[in-house]
């Protein structure tokens, strides 16, 4: 089981790259369980829909 903090940089990191299966997985399955993973990456994507109105940052 990885750790908050791990599944934190998972998040941040599959914003800028394709993650792998193994990653992807251990990451949906934690963001299933852990409400404060769960509202991290809410929060992240809402950023990241942000940004992406704003192209050439
Ligand atoms: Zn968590």
């Amino acid at each position: 089981m990885k750790s908050c903090r791990e599944i934190h940089r998972l998040v941040i990191e599959g914003q800028d790259r394709e993650l792998g299966f193994a990653e992807r997985f251990s990451m949906r399955v934690h963001l299933m369980i852990c409400t404060t993973c769960k509202r991290f990456d809410a929060q992240i994507d809402l950023m990241r829909q942000a940004l992406r109105r704003f192209p050439g940052d």
